[in-house]
């Protein structure tokens, strides 16, 4: 998420523009560290279901609301008593208190908004992957990565991480630890550009583009949803509890990891070009949770819409382009030139009566979108030449 230091307009002036980026690299620790990361998961965890059993109870017994502060006071008295604690870096402990506190925080905003508030719950082996060094304890020199209390452990840089390291996260996965550091740099802006683009979610591609340019879904989709059947079906097939079962359960959530690798790749690549070529860049402002329990959910949830979305706005923000979410209603109901065009979802073509334009649906939406985003005027928009973005991409 950016962080704006100053206000200004002109990015050319503004130097003091910065952002939060993330960086995920994998980790090759060794026996003694990896085993060490274990024990270090396991005593947060062990934290955060107390802290999490103390709010409750104070709530339930007394109903007073403990805060982070009331909860962080009492890790010295732990210490003593607990060798497990006090071998962890005093930051790590606390981070397991603070995430504690946000869930709760998450909750009462929840409630507060009136809408369903699952209670926090408390977390098994599987569902408390990471521990976090929120400010300091940490050095990343090259490849090597020296972690305070716990020793040094190389990782694959697959990309030069810039910028000022802010926190330090080591996830478990799948296939092994990774490490994620969110770092600030400061914004980089790309020269300006004329061009503008809408884009309308597909529901038979992944999106079509206000100049014609259908991105289709990638191929590997279709393949890795057919794997992920397959490994979903072996896990249904053993015996639970089994060793047998074990095993397939891993096996699935490797496939799992796997597919979302191919996927967020994909969404790096089309979302960089899309703002490459951009200054202006226009979407629906989709309800994506609500859209994804209708009729659209799987198209919707298989494309992971609102991933992309976010990923075109923090890239866009980076470069100095435009990124608007206009009203998603009736996109597909309108013509450009302002005429209600009443279709059905599987009427896929458009053709309006008031000015005679006959066009793919999706492509007329899309145009509709750029329009509300305050883009090209219609003559534009019909006749403009589809040069496509998409032809660069590997992909497609
Ligand atoms: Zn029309």
């Amino acid at each position: 998420m950016p962080l704006p230091l100053a206000s200004c307009n002109d990015v050319n002036v503004c130097v003091k523009h910065l952002f939060v980026k993330a960086y995920k690299f994998k980790l090759r620790p060794s026996k003694r560290v990896a085993h060490v990361f274990e024990q270090t998961l396991d005593v947060c965890r062990e934290l955060y279901n107390a802290g999490l059993q103390e709010r409750r109870d104070s709530w339930k017994l007394n109903k007073v609301s403990l805060n982070f502060h009331s909860q962080a006071i009492q890790l010295p008295a732990i210490k003593t008593v607990r060798e497990d604690v006090d071998a962890l870096y005093s930051q790590v402990p606390q981070d397991a208190l603070r995430r504690v506190h946000k869930a709760f925080d998450a909750f009462f905003r929840r409630v507060k908004a009136r809408q369903t508030a699952g209670f926090p719950r408390f977390k098994s082996k599987s569902r408390y992957d990471s521990f976090c060094y929120p400010q300091s304890g940490f050095k990343l020199i090259g490849d090597k990565l020296t972690l305070s209390k716990i020793g040094s452990v190389r990782l694959r840089l697959s990309r030069p991480c810039e910028g000022n390291i802010k926190t330090c996260t080591i996830k478990h996965e799948a296939d092994g630890w990774y490490v994620v550091f969110t770092a600030e740099t400061e914004a980089k802006p790309l020269p300006k550009l004329s061009a503008q683009v809408g884009i309308d979610v597909g529901l038979t591609n992944f999106a079509t583009l206000s100049s014609g340019t259908e991105i289709d879904n990638p191929r590997f989709f279709r393949a890795a949803q057919a794997t992920l059947a397959g490994a979903q079906r072996k896990v249904a097939r053993r015996k639970k509890g089994g060793n047998q079962r074990r095993k397939a359960v891993q096996l699935l959530a490797r496939v799992h990891q796997h597919v979302r690798a191919q996927r967020t790749d994909f969404h790096h690549k089309i979302s960089r070009l899309l703002v490459n070529n951009h200054q202006l860049i226009a979407v629906e402002d989709l309800n994506v949770k609500g859209l994804a329990s209708g009729v659209l959910a799987k198209a919707v949830t298989d494309a992971g819409w609102g991933y992309f979305l976010n990923m075109i706005a923090y890239k866009a923000e980076d470069a100095g382009r435009q990124f608007v979410k206009v009203d998603a209603r009736g996109t597909s109901q309108t013509c450009i030139c302002g005429a209600h065009t009443p279709k059905t979802l599987s009427q896929r073509w458009h053709k309006c009566d008031a000015c005679g334009l006959s066009n793919s649906r999706d492509h007329v939406s899309a145009q509709v979108i750029l329009q509300r985003a305050g883009g090209l005027p219609v003559e534009t928009l019909t006749y403009r030449n589809t040069e496509s973005v998409v032809s660069e991409s590997p992909y497609l």
